[in-house]
């Protein structure tokens, strides 16, 4: 037994990068007037989805950011959305446009998404922008990433004093968290590997990596024996265990006892997400508005 993990806390970091933010707010305002104004659009009443919405809107009012959440209908159509993302994408009041995903079956996601003004996509799932972060040419400053991908490299420069050559493995290769955290993790300078459903001898793969980043969607799947002594795992994993826990796609009890350091679950990317989206919103704002 190579003796605890250093826990991660992202709570903390996360209250930390929204104290900066709303910091760099105050001062732009004082010295324009002007504040980001972030806008979120819901359809629908999915009850995960609303509650993520409504923390969204708070988060943004409480960094100083003009908030604003537009709550339409379940039954709204396609072209009635498409409307509200073209009113918004034409208003030089908003900074930052988020559509909160799922929709309902009846909207085409993709549509939607390529719908959004990219330098208003604060989520960063624009075409354009998933573009620019593979290019590896796009500059850190205005640069609209997805947000829980940013927040898995903010908590790893936190852990480790250099990403520069590690071996970094990413299990999961979706749109949304492995393939944009693998394109930042190149950036940083490691040596990255994406594993997925098809990777053959997982095990073997992982414990050559410096770093693991889990986004598998699948309770407590990274066992101990995987993890190479002294590792940083972080894990993107949010599932609900039979007994109502969330737990993530680490096995904790196992791992932390191997890692050498460690994302909890909740308390870990989770709060990074929310707080990378302000940041985006604030990044979106500064290139808009030179
Ligand atoms: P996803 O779209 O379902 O992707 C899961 C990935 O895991 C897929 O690429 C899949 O491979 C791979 N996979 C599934 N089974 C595997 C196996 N046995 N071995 C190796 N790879 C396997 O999920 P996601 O949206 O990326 O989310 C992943 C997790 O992160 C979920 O628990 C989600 O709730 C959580 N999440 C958390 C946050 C946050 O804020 N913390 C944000 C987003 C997501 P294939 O491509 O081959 O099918």
């Amino acid at each position: 037994m190579a003796g605890q993990a250093r826990i991660i806390d992202g709570k903390a970091a996360a209250a930390e990068l929204r104290a900066e933010i709303a910091r760099e707010i105050a001062t732009l305002r004082a010295a324009t007037g002007l504040a980001p104004g972030l806008h979120v659009v819901l359809v629908g009443d999915d009850p995960a989805s609303r509650v993520y919405v409504a923390s969204k809107e708070k988060l943004a009012a409480e960094v100083g950011m003009n908030s604003v959440a537009h709550r339409l209908p379940a039954e709204t159509s396609e072209a009635a959305l498409l409307a509200k993302l073209a009113e918004l994408n034409a208003d030089d009041a908003v900074d930052g446009i988020l559509v909160q995903l799922p929709l309902p079956k009846h909207i085409d996601t993709a549509a939607i998404i390529d719908a959004i003004d990219p330098a208003k996509d604060v989520d960063g799932l624009h075409p354009i922008n998933a573009g620019r972060l593979a290019s590896g040419k796009a500059s850190a400053a205005t640069l609209l990433a997805p947000c829980t991908p940013l927040g898995c490299m903010l908590l790893l420069r936190q852990a480790l004093p250099s990403l520069a050559g590690l071996e970094a493995v990413v299990i999961g290769r979706s749109e949304l968290v492995g393939r944009p955290v693998a394109q930042l993790l190149l950036q940083a300078d490691c040596t990255v590997t994406i594993a997925h459903s098809r990777t053959k001898d997982l095990a073997a793969v992982i414990r050559r990596a410096d770093i693991v980043v889990a986004a598998v969607g699948r309770p407590g799947f990274v066992k101990g024996d995987w993890i190479k002594p002294g590792a940083t795992v972080i894990d993107v994993g949010i599932n609900r265990s039979p007994d109502g826990k969330l737990v993530g796609d680490v096995d904790y009890a196992e791992v932390v006892d191997v890692a050498g350091a460690i994302t909890p679950v909740p308390g870990g990317v989770g709060p990074m997400t929310i707080a990378c989206l302000l940041r985006n919103t604030l990044t979106a704002f500064r290139a808009r508005r030179g």
